[in-house]
């Protein structure tokens, strides 16, 4: 068994069930790609197995803390029940879910998401890539499942020494010759509405599964106070489009409410489309604009637009803390001009998931934001990712996604 000796005092983090030894760490020792080492202090003091990986900066991942366990495949089995069987006390109202969310379940570098009956995962780490076949076996069985796609193609795999991968690791064969391969398009229930993803192009792994929550608190407050002008900037595949225009049909203001929704992605504002008139909504009530958010919302200022609600959903502009700043300036951009776009009264959702940008750093953001802008707002709610991407006591880093409901001040 190999062993991977701490610098003196370097143990502190692990005492505390942090599941990340980094580089600088490490006073000696190492492995292979993957290999479970045992860790100890510099005094020579159990601390943990864990995953080497040579050539990340996170030199080592945490798979137990206790002395005893065994890094084998009832132990990969017995990960994957416990996460999976957490859900089924998560409030989840979907049958598109996170089973497994990395380290926030034990399982540094594995994302797992449920769509139906279509597993797909994500390997992010040397190790999870040295147990994968243990893993998808532990997940079809804890599952009752036949089919899993991998999404192994996330660029943090890059960090850690390991190609892109993607396919069906289990189940895409057909079942007789001339069938064809299980379907890569699919479609969930998330609340009440029904919306479609690709497993192989979509982003991720196929959607934004995190937001749930958020877009059914959306689809509450425009039902509540009457939305009929909305902007969904970022739009992806178009989920707060349909809350926004869910809640004005609650409200029974379908017929003279409209939403524009804002990408940079032709086939996302495409399937965006689709989703509107899939659900039942009139396709004249929704315009999508394949284009520059920032420069159509300086756009929009210009024409003198305003808008009863506004979200903002951008893609990670921070991945690391080491980018905070030129990020902080790119959010608060984008949030002084939304603030300036809507009406007195008006409800901006406003969203970072920055692993590097922490909640209390985008709460001074947006605050920024609204004094440049000249325009004082209520925070009415902090909004955080849907409860299958858990945050945990131990792993602080599992906060990646936050929200702020503002309203404008009349
Ligand atoms: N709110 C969405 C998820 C948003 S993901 C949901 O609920 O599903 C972020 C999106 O921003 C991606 O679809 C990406 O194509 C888009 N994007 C990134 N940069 C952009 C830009 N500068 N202007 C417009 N869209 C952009």
């Amino acid at each position: 068994m190999k062993t991977l000796r701490l610098r003196p005092g370097k143990e502190r983090s692990l005492l505390r069930r942090h599941p990340w030894i980094f580089e600088s760490a490490i006073a000696k020792g190492g492995g292979d790609s993957g290999e479970t080492v045992r860790v100890e202090s510099h005094e020579g003091q159990f601390l943990a197995w864990a995953a080497f990986s040579p050539s990340s900066r996170i030199r080592a991942r945490v798979w137990s803390f206790d002395e005893a366990q065994r890094i084998d495949a009832p132990f990969f089995i017995a990960a994957c029940a416990r996460s999976i069987i957490a859900r089924a006390r998560f409030d989840v109202q979907s049958d598109g879910i996170r089973l497994v969310h990395g380290e926030s379940d034990g399982l540094p570098g594995l994302i797992v998401d449920r769509y139906g009956d279509t597993l797909v995962a994500q390997f992010t780490s040397a190790g999870t890539e040295r147990w994968k076949d243990v893993i998808a076996d532990a997940l079809l069985r804890e599952t009752g499942l036949a089919k899993l796609y991998e999404r192994s193609d996330a660029s943090v795999r890059a960090l850690e020494g390991l190609e892109p991968a993607t396919g069906w690791l289990r189940g895409g064969a057909p079942a007789q010759a001339g069938d064809a391969p299980p379907p890569l398009e699919l479609s969930i229930h998330e609340h009440q509405w029904r919306l479609t993803l690709n497993i192989a192009e979509g982003h991720k792994t196929g959607f934004y599964l995190d937001q749930r929550d958020s877009r059914k608190r959306f689809a509450d407050y425009a039902q509540r106070l009457g939305f009929k002008h909305v902007l969904n900037c970022f739009c992806y595949t178009g989920g707060f489009s349909v809350a926004a225009l869910a809640g004005m049909r609650a409200a029974g203001a379908a017929a003279d409410g409209h939403v524009t929704s804002i990408d940079s992605s032709g086939p996302a504002l495409e399937r965006a489309r689709a989703h509107v008139a899939l659900n039942g909504f009139d396709v004249n009530r929704a315009s999508f604009l394949d284009a520059d958010v920032n420069a159509s919302l300086r756009q929009f200022l210009k024409e003198g637009q305003r808008f009863d609600a506004i979200v903002l959903d951008p893609p990670k502009f921070a991945p690391t803390a080491a980018h905070a700043e030129r990020a902080a300036r790119a959010y608060k951009d984008i949030n002084r001009l939304a603030l300036q776009l809507l009406i007195p009264g008006g409800v901006l959702f406003t969203f970072s998931c920055s692993g590097g940008i922490s909640a209390d750093l985008f709460h001074k953001i947006v605050a920024s934001a609204g004094a440049d802008a000249g325009v004082d707002g209520y925070i009415l709610e902090r909004l955080g990712g849907a409860p299958d991407h858990p945050m945990t006591l131990e792993f602080p880093e599992g906060e990646y996604l936050k929200g702020l409901v503002v309203m404008r001040k009349g």
